[in-house]
């Protein structure tokens, strides 16, 4: 288990060598975990200032955020690690990981996250839990809004993931995470060999999902809403006319079965025109009706795309359009999604803002 009693409190930093230098607290209240102030607005004086600017803030403790962590740790500037609501991310609800590079027998993803947050420690870096509110990044240092906490940074790197889109029906929240009902076809359609599954959705990533799955599963169902695929004409081609795919048109989903058992026994689905029900039998139901990425707080100040998903300037994939500002992950991908992709980005994230700091520093 993740240790939040043993986050470490960290040696306060010298303050920046420029004018931007350190800002007086308002008052000397202790630095406590931020707590949800969203009443709050960003700038009353309700809020407490750390005297201390920070080298770097990294936001998230996914593979991305935990990756710039290790790197900027090692580059001894001594990082301050923000975790929200789910530490660890994304990879801490799946099961086995078999995919990623250096585990041949592959690794539970749960342990997966204990062992990068470790390697960050040992290098230094400091984690805390917090809710990033609200941003202001014109300012010098820039400023993170945490309940009635602002924290000071001379750079931030964004790592904070994306949330997998879920449909909401009974049995889908109890069932998820190893028993049944999960969000990745690339990360757990191995373990579903010879079963019958359904995806749900009809977009690009539904029928991703339900040809991936064809290399394992005997059937994939793929239950969509309407009587098209709103994917890409070839992904839509593909996925209809693969033998293993059976769509299942006009289909809401209605519910998980299997919850007294602990383990997925079927999808329910209803006719969206005539309202007739029927379950189909299946083992494993993969959710893919989109993502929702977790930008909220700073798509006001950095660039985001039409899907909310930010946006790096043109000839990098971690650059923001504010200097010294980066972004990593999910957050920033939404084609990839892997966790091999995100801890690169975290990597090149890493390195950006260090050779920033060091340019800045003199
Ligand atoms: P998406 O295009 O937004 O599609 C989401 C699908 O889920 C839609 O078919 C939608 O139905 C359905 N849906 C939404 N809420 C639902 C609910 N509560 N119950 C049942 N169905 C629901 O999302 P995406 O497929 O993840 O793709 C996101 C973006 O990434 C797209 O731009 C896509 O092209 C891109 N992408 C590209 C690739 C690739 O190029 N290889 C792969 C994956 C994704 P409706 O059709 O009724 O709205």
């Amino acid at each position: 288990m993740f240790s939040f009693a043993g986050a470490l409190a960290g040696p306060a930093l010298p303050s920046f060598a420029s004018a931007s230098g350190t800002v007086q607290t308002e008052t000397n209240r202790p630095l406590a975990g931020c707590q949800a102030a969203a009443d709050v607005s960003p700038w009353s004086f309700t809020h407490f200032m750390s005297s201390t600017v920070e080298n770097v803030v990294i936001v998230g403790t996914g593979c991305a955020g935990l990756t710039a962590a290790i790197y900027t740790g090692r580059a001894n500037l001594n990082p301050l690690v923000i975790e929200g609501s789910l530490p660890g991310g994304q990879l801490t609800t799946t099961s086995e990981v078999e995919n990623f590079p250096g585990f041949p027998h592959g690794v539970d993803g749960f342990q997966l996250m204990q062992n990068l947050r470790e390697q960050a420690t040992k290098f230094g870096a400091r984690f805390e839990q917090a809710q990033v509110q609200s941003v202001d990044f014109g300012s010098s240092p820039r400023r993170l809004v945490c309940g009635d906490r602002v924290i000071l940074a001379k750079s931030v790197i964004i790592a904070t993931g994306a949330s997998p889109r879920m449909t909401g029906v009974p049995g889908e929240k109890e069932l998820y995470g190893g028993k049944g009902v999960t969000t990745c076809a690339t990360c757990d359609g191995a373990f579903y060999r010879k079963m019958d599954v359904a995806v749900i959705g009809g977009g690009d990533s539904a029928a991703e999902e339900a040809l991936f799955l064809t290399r394992f599963a005997s059937k994939v169902y793929l239950v969509h809403r309407r009587d098209t695929l709103r994917a890409s004409k070839i992904m839509a081609d593909r996925a209809t006319s693969h033998p293993k795919i059976e769509c299942v048109w006009n289909a809401a989903p209605v519910a998980v079965e299997g919850v007294e058992q602990g383990a997925v026994s079927g999808l329910r689905v209803k006719d969206v025109h005539t309202g007739a029900e029927r379950t189909l039998a299946v083992k494993g139901v993969f959710v893919a009706i989109g993502h929702v990425p977790n930008t909220g707080p700073f798509a006001a100040v950095l660039d985001v795309d039409e899907g909310g998903y930010f946006k790096p300037v043109v000839g990098s994939q971690v650059r923001t359009r504010m200097p010294g500002v980066y972004v990593a992950g999910d957050c920033a991908d939404h084609v990839y999604r892997q966790a091999i992709t995100a801890a690169g980005m975290g990597c090149q994230a890493a390195i950006e803002a260090e050779r920033w700091l060091a340019e800045h520093e003199g």
